[in-house]
């Protein structure tokens, strides 16, 4: 037996380490595009911030995961799946055979095609390569425009707050923070005002122009001009699917699961942010972001490939937006 996880982030790995707990003797794969895969993303910012050192993003070492006799793949993407040969195809034009497949390939931002055209100057969040990315940039600036909204834009924030950036905040009412949020938004607003955050509401990027390579000036809607040298882009997130698309396995937002995370295909699953599950108490799909639920259904899904019965019923306490509470304004 075949057992294949695509991802190897926060669901597809607990999802590996429980096929061996319970007693999964077949053949495991785990596949992942970044090439270090096993860091924890809800401390990428104080990775960014010099407040935790490399060592500590990692939960797993490769070689922990080579003793569980679990064969992996990085540094590779997934871009295609056959159902119907049970294969995954990779972009360097390699096939991989499965008998039992997990896709665990979590959200990605979403860019908005009219900012196409510049956004090869904005630096999304997403990754430990973005993470050091931004890192690197930031030995060379002090000043950063930051874009978007919601908790994502506040880590950011609060990561070049930490090295003394000079920070400008342009953000949307929409999108600025999440009306169902414990914390409310006026006060994370005086929170980003009381640390001389530069706040501006309803104001978007129009233009980008790139100065000299080093340095950016943005040409804003309200008719504004802000030179800058870094900008950092926190937007809406969205499931990371699109490698499906030409295939039968059923997908909206997110990849379609039933409330055993099991897809239309009756050999292929999804777990955590990528699947959008029967959320059995509300009657409905629906996608629920957020590092302890993708644990909680990637320990659920590969139970349910070795032949078990289980469902994954979400609670209140796992939302992505619950696990930091109050803390989050704390942690600056
Ligand atoms: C900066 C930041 C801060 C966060 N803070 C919090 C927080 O405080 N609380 C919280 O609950 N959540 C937080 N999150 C969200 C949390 O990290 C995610 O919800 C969680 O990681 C989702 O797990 P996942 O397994 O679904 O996907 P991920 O952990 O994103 O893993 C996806 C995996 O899929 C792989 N992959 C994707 N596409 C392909 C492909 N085509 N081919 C091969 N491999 C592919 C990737 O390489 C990766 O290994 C944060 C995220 C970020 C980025």
């Amino acid at each position: 037996m075949h057992y294949v996880i695509i991802g190897s982030g926060a669901s597809g790995l607990k999802a590996a380490a429980t096929l061996r707990e319970n007693d999964c003797s077949g053949r495991l794969t785990l596949i992942s595009r970044d090439l270090w895969p096993f860091y924890l993303k809800p401390v990428l910012a104080d990775f960014i911030a010099n407040r935790i050192d490399s060592k500590k993003l990692s939960y797993y070492s490769t070689a922990q995961i080579e003793q569980m006799d679990i064969e992996i793949i990085t540094g590779r993407r997934v871009s295609a799946i056959v159902p119907e040969e049970n294969s995954i195809h990779f972009s360097d034009g390699s096939v991989l055979d499965y008998q039992f497949l997990l896709i665990a390939t979590g959200a990605r931002p979403v860019i908005p095609a009219r900012k196409q055209e510049y956004v090869s100057t904005f630096r999304c969040l997403n990754s430990l390569s973005d993470a050091v990315r931004i890192k690197n940039e930031t030995q060379r600036s002090n000043k950063a425009l930051v874009l978007g909204g919601g908790h994502y834009a506040l880590e950011i924030l609060r990561a070049l707050h930490n090295l003394k950036f000079d920070l400008t905040f342009l953000t949307d009412e929409r999108y600025f923070w999440d009306a169902d949020h414990p914390i409310p938004a006026d006060r994370v607003k005086d929170k980003l005002m009381s640390e001389k955050i530069d706040l501006r509401f309803n104001v978007d990027v129009v233009d980008v122009i790139d100065l000299d390579g080093e340095s950016y000036r943005v040409v804003t809607n309200d008719g504004s001009v802000i030179d800058t040298q870094l900008i950092l882009y926190a937007p809406l997130f969205e499931p990371n699917l699109d490698f499906i698309k030409d295939s039968s396995i059923e997908y909206k937002q997110g990849i379609l699961v039933r409330e055993d995370l099991r897809t239309n295909i009756p050999n292929i699953f999804a777990c955590g942010d990528v699947a959008q599950f029967y959320d059995l108490n509300k009657g409905i799909n629906r996608i629920n972001f957020g590092w302890v639920s993708a644990c909680k259904q990637g320990e659920i899904a590969a139970l349910n490939m070795i032949g078990r019965d289980n469902v994954y019923i979400s609670v209140k306490e796992e939302y992505f937006r619950e696990l930091y509470g109050q803390e989050l304004l704390t942690r600056w």
